[in-house]
């Protein structure tokens, strides 16, 4: 799906906010609500937002999830994604260094 980017989806950032406006607040790199949209707007893969929905539909169900990471898998279509949910990641590891 590299080929493409949503700024090549003719009304896909607004039909995509239509049904998952939480987005809207989403920094991404930009570090600042709004800056996904700014991302897509410009172009991005489905991937990274397919990312995105993903945090968004954890935090929807409770989950304190607020960064995740996209990459392509090198000859290999498709997408590899991880959503991490950092405070459980660092008390994990408070706890492993109280031991
Ligand atoms: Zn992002």
């Amino acid at each position: 799906m590299e080929q493409y980017p949503t700024n090549l989806l003719p009304g896909f950032v607004d039909a995509l906010l239509k049904h998952v406006p939480g987005l809207r607040e989403h920094g991404c790199s930009y570090g600042e609500p709004g800056g996904l949209v700014l991302r897509m707007e410009e172009g991005t893969w489905l991937g990274h937002v397919a990312e995105h929905v993903a945090i968004e539909l954890q935090n929807i169900a409770g989950a304190d999830v607020a960064r995740g990471k996209t990459r392509s898998v090198t000859n290999m279509p498709g997408v590899s994604m991880s959503c991490l949910n950092m405070r459980m990641r660092i008390s994990a590891c408070w706890r492993d260094a109280s031991r």
